[in-house]
């Protein structure tokens, strides 16, 4: 169980286990846990559901059945409420991040949300994410925050993904309706036996929210995240998880990140157009690890917006060396091509990055 960057999930079962307003009374835990894996030079991501119980008790409502119009609200007003509970268990500052599916499908916005969350973890800043409840419809919500935590470990190329919770894990039994149920302890591939063990098949309703748990575990794992379903409510957990101690349900990565992102750069996204480089920018590249400058760029070939993936052409031998996600269109880098990158803001008005192409976001050919 060990890790550098992990997605924490806690569920709201645990923000507010009354189902109406924040509580600290499992919150504390989660936090001082947090706060050692800070100590520890890891890097943690909280994606926090809570919002809509958090306000339950502030806007009026009728029956039980909320309408959806009601639910925003209480998401708007609980939503501050949430982040200001959270916060009081840090010395740091936290940051809030209300995203959206449709955030996540449009390039551009992918970047943005990648590089922020890039910058608040370099500046030891706790980013804390949760759906857009206001503003989202149907179609462009995730929908469950196990699977917007899924996402948004893969966002932040996260390698650990750990979804709190009240249950203690995947059981091959419902624990509910047989006691000689048994924790299934590491899960090495997600089948449809998966699913019903969890009680939920892909068609039905989750029980107990355990599907839901399953497809995010699905999504990370087959991206090279690993992923742990725990029970937060109880602090021996993260003492365990800290001690590298088995605990919940370990679904296993399927492959690395490396060779998972590798392959979604190289085969899965569309090259938009050529960068070429220039013989300092492909032995900076090629041979120290270096993000791409736009000092080193000689020309550039066809037509991308910021956020797309390009190739990278050596000059000299006019053979692609790699490919990358650039945080440039096509129209501002031919004006910032051989510059150095303090000129940008400069020469475009505005400075996305200092970078072209960021280290994380290239992969050699
Ligand atoms: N975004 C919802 C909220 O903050 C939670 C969704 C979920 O728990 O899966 O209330």
């Amino acid at each position: 169980m060990n890790f550098k960057r992990a997605v924490i999930k806690v569920g709201s079962a645990l923000v507010s286990p009354e189902g109406k307003g924040c509580s600290g009374k499992y919150l504390l835990a989660i936090a001082r846990f947090i706060t050692e894996c800070h100590q520890q030079g890891k890097e943690i991501i909280l994606v926090s559901s809570g919002s809509v119980a958090a306000g339950r008790n502030l806007i009026q409502h009728g029956s039980p059945e909320l309408a959806i119009q009601t639910k925003q609200a209480m998401a708007a007003v609980g939503q501050m409420q949430m982040m200001a509970n959270w916060q009081r268990f840090f010395d740091i500052p936290c940051s809030q991040l209300l995203i959206t599916h449709g955030d996540l499908k449009d390039r551009q916005r992918y970047n943005n949300i990648k590089n922020t969350l890039r910058i608040l973890l370099a500046n030891n800043v706790l980013p804390i994410v949760n759906e857009n409840d206001t503003v989202a419809i149907d179609e462009l919500k995730v929908g469950d925050n196990d699977n917007l935590a899924a996402l948004v470990a893969l966002v932040s190329e996260a390698d650990s993904l750990f979804i709190l919770s009240d249950v203690d894990g995947v059981f091959n039994k419902d624990p509910r309706t047989h006691s000689d149920a048994q924790l299934i302890p590491t899960i090495s591939k997600i089948t449809d036996e998966i699913y019903a063990m969890a009680g939920a098949t892909k068609n039905h309703i989750a029980t107990g929210g355990m599907k839901t748990k399953i497809e995010a575990a699905e999504k990370a794992t087959e991206n090279g995240i690993n992923t742990y379903i725990i029970n937060g409510t109880t602090s021996e957990v993260f003492e365990k998880i800290l001690n590298q101690q088995q605990v919940g349900t370990h679904f296993i990565a399927q492959k690395s990140q490396t060779k998972a992102k590798k392959h979604w750069l190289k085969h899965t996204l569309r090259s938009s157009g050529d960068i070429i480089l220039d013989s300092g920018a492909v032995n900076a590249v090629l041979h120290k690890g270096a993000s791409l400058l736009p000092s080193g760029i000689s020309a550039i070939q066809g037509q991308f917006k910021a956020g797309d993936s390009v190739n990278l052409i050596e000059e000299c031998s006019n053979t692609i060396i790699a490919k990358g996600i650039c945080q440039y269109s096509s129209h501002d880098l031919a004006r910032i091509k051989g510059h150095n990158s303090d000129n940008i803001s400069k020469l475009l008005g505005y400075c996305n990055s200092q970078v072209v192409i960021h280290r994380d976001d290239l992969v050699i050919i």
